[in-house]
């Protein structure tokens, strides 16, 4: 079995004669913390788009997990274990933390909610809802409705909807996006803990962060990757701080 996860190879992205992502070989080693950073844009979400196949590659291909998913769909990709953080937007406002978390429990991957199963095959899914509340540290909020959180504990709840689908690989688009130093902290702690038995791939602005978490980082800058390593490998490399500065 490969060390890999995932990889691409030669992904390329052509949007009307503009290239956006031009030729990345993208590694990520199973179990591991992988920031994907760069200026904006760098070509970082079309790449996220591009794996979770909200769009079309223009060339290359993606394997995940040693099987080329470049031509599946995105209930395929999600189903065989990748799957992209829902936004807050998919957080069901006034359904409770447990009632969101149980109805992500319900969603047969990437296919319609199926509301009319039975009370007793709902209830069932209530241990597993507690569970992952739990683990997301929202317990003290669990029969609150959604739209009562904080903004923080709304990415909490975004993050417990999508381990509902206990994915192997778990993509984080901007995970710190809009919050405080307090709920960056505890969102920080909560990827740890999430990335001790899968593998995480995110997109992040907040370097501290990126420095903090990520067990390797690859830059993309223009489209191609402009370097790769260990934070202190990638933040001492001139030509990665030219195109931070140069934006
Ligand atoms: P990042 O996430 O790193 O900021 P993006 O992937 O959003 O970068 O964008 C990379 C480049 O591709 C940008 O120049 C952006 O304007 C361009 N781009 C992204 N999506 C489209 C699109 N649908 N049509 C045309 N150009 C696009």
């Amino acid at each position: 079995m490969s060390d890999y996860i995932l990889e691409t190879a030669g992904l390329t992205k052509d949007f009307l004669g503009f290239t956006a992502v031009k030729g990345v070989n993208l590694q990520v080693r199973r179990g591991t913390i992988h920031a994907l950073i760069g200026p904006n844009g760098a070509g970082k979400t079309t790449v996220f788009n591009l794996l979770t196949k909200f769009l079309k590659p223009t060339r290359g291909t993606i394997t995940f997990k040693g099987e080329d998913v470049t031509w599946v769909k995105p209930a395929d990709v999600a189903r065989r274990g990748m799957v992209r953080s829902f936004q807050i937007s998919a957080v069901f406002p006034y359904l409770s933390v447990r009632e969101n978390v149980r109805v992500a429990l319900q969603r047969p991957l990437g296919n319609s909610f199926h509301f009319w199963r039975s009370e007793s095959v709902l209830d069932s899914l209530n241990e597993r809802a507690e569970e992952l509340v739990y683990a997301v540290g929202l317990q003290d909020f669990i029969h609150h409705e959604a739209s009562e959180l904080a903004y923080g504990r709304k990415r909490a709840l975004e993050i417990a909807t999508t381990l509902a689908l206990d994915p192997e690989m778990l993509l984080l688009d901007e995970p710190m996006a809009g919050l405080g130093t307090e709920d960056i902290g505890r969102i920080a702690a909560l990827i740890k803990r999430v990335a001790a038995d899968r593998t995480v791939l995110m997109v992040e602005h907040n370097l501290s962060v990126v420095a903090d978490l990520s067990d390797r980082i690859t830059v993309l800058a223009r489209g191609e990757i402009l370097a790769e390593g260990v934070y202190a490998e990638v933040s001492a490399n001139p030509a990665v701080i030219e195109a931070y500065v140069g934006t």
